[in-house]
């Protein structure tokens, strides 16, 4: 088992205890009874202009729980506070598919109504809509298929999915479902361009020819391919961060994706970074070099999204008209979260930075990207980003950086055996010659 395995199984371990007891005592109920409660829930949705999210209420992400465990990609948590119910409904799931299927559709209908009068664009989606475990056919053909969610055919259909799970025969299946839809595309978390660093430190669990191959297949199938990319990478310096965002795009691009939708990372109790915060914000080694900020820690900072955004488009501007940011806005979000903000939140900055990159997706003003970092220094914030600059270059590259968090994470979970466990990932990295970090 990978280091990074190890460390999300056990950030994971109090909602797997949650998770799995909700769905032990759910087996036990008639599935009339289980199919009844779960009719009545509302699936989240979150409306912006010229698009709806909905997120309909599944049971989980089947990448979260394939051996059985809560872990996942070290980044993201949706679920954390969904255990209960989610755990409950993978018991109707198992019991009756068509049932789990209504239901799910039925949470839909209770946000949005019957026939919902539909935005241009409608994301409808799971965590994994190609995993037909957690969409089983039944529940796609309720979704996307002949009886209509919708009062009128949206413009364009997003649906979410895992790039590993795009293989022709899922495609077939799907087309044939969504006969008639002309427009859809499938966006999948590509996160960051390297292998080693996805596998190692982001638990992805997907390979880049995994990701090339579900491109040519989206595309000979005459959907659009949509990857989602990181800004702020936990663990790593912002320098670091803003490197292996410009990479990822510019990589994404190679392959001929059409459209990557960045997302500034926020912090969640039940990930990496929302481990660091909570046991390691004020430890010695990780303050020495910028890697632990007390309260600022496992947040990027604003300047470092302006940057990021403004290097891709300074030196990739064909790149950068592929990308969109998507909105800076705890609220907009399934689960408790913060999100970046400079020196201080209370700075005045905060609210100037975060309205300005999410006005900038919608006035596509994007020359004012030059000016606006030009004025960064004018920022009584500025001079503390500067400090934790020169603060990180003592943390080396990303291989050497990962190791020095790796070190006291392994301290901090698994106490006197750490040792054992900082092997695994010391043994991991590349030789000198290999590296590409
Ligand atoms: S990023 Fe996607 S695949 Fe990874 S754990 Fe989250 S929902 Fe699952
Ligand atoms: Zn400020």
């Amino acid at each position: 088992m990978t280091f990074i395995e190890k460390v999300v199984r056990k950030i994971w371990e109090p909602i797997d205890a949650e998770y799995f007891k909700a769905y032990e005592e759910a087996k036990k109920k008639d599935v009339d009874e289980l199919f009844k409660l779960h009719a009545r829930t509302k699936m989240k949705y979150y409306p912006y202009v010229g698009l709806n999210m909905n997120y309909v209420d599944t049971y989980g992400c089947p990448y979260r729980s394939k051996n059985g465990i809560l872990s996942g990609c070290s980044m993201c948590d949706y679920q954390s506070e969904h255990a209960k119910r989610q755990g409950s409904l993978l018991a109707l799931r198992e019991k009756d598919p068509k049932l789990y299927a209504l239901a799910v559709k039925r949470g839909f209908q209770n946000t949005r109504g019957e026939r919902a009068v539909p935005q241009v664009i409608e994301n409808i989606t799971g965590y994994d809509s190609l995993d037909f475990d957690e969409m089983p056919e039944e529940l796609v053909e309720e979704l996307y298929g002949k009886n209509e969610l919708f009062s009128e055919r949206p413009f364009i259909y997003n649906i979410e999915a895992r790039a590993a799970s795009v293989t022709r025969e899922k495609l077939e299946k799907l087309k044939k479902i969504m006969k008639g839809k002309k427009r859809i595309s499938i966006e999948f978390g590509v996160e960051v361009h390297d292998d080693w660093l996805r596998d190692n430190w982001i638990n992805k669990g997907l390979a880049n020819k995994e990701i090339i191959q579900a491109v040519e297949l989206l595309h000979e199938f005459g959907f659009t391919a949509v990857g989602n990319i990181l800004i702020g990478i936990p663990g790593l310096t912002e320098k670091q961060s803003i490197k292996v965002f410009v990479d990822s795009a510019v990589w994404l691009d190679s392959i001929g994706i059409d459209k990557i939708v960045a997302l500034p990372l926020n912090r969640k109790k039940h990930t990496l970074h929302g481990y660091i915060y909570e046991n390691l914000r004020n430890n010695d080694e990780l303050l020495k070099v910028g890697l632990a900020q007390k309260e600022h820690t496992g947040l990027p900072w604003l300047f470092t999204i302006v940057e990021a955004f403004s290097e891709l488009y300074r030196k990739y501007p064909d790149t950068f008209h592929k990308t969109v940011m998507t909105e800076i806005n705890p609220e907009s979000n399934s689960i408790t979260n913060e999100v970046g903000y400079n020196a201080s939140r209370e700075c005045s900055c905060a609210e100037k930075y975060i309205t300005y990159l999410n006005e900038l997706t919608f006035n596509k003003e994007f020359d004012s990207l030059l000016k606006i970092t030009d004025t960064f220094k004018e920022d009584k914030c500025y001079k503390e980003y500067d400090e934790l600059l020169k603060r990180q270059e003592k943390c080396g590259n990303i291989y050497d950086t990962i190791l020095i968090v790796g070190k006291e994470l392994s301290k901090s979970m698994f106490k006197e055996n750490w040792k054992d466990t900082y092997k695994i990932l010391c043994e991991s990295i590349p030789n000198p010659i290999d590296r590409r970090l």
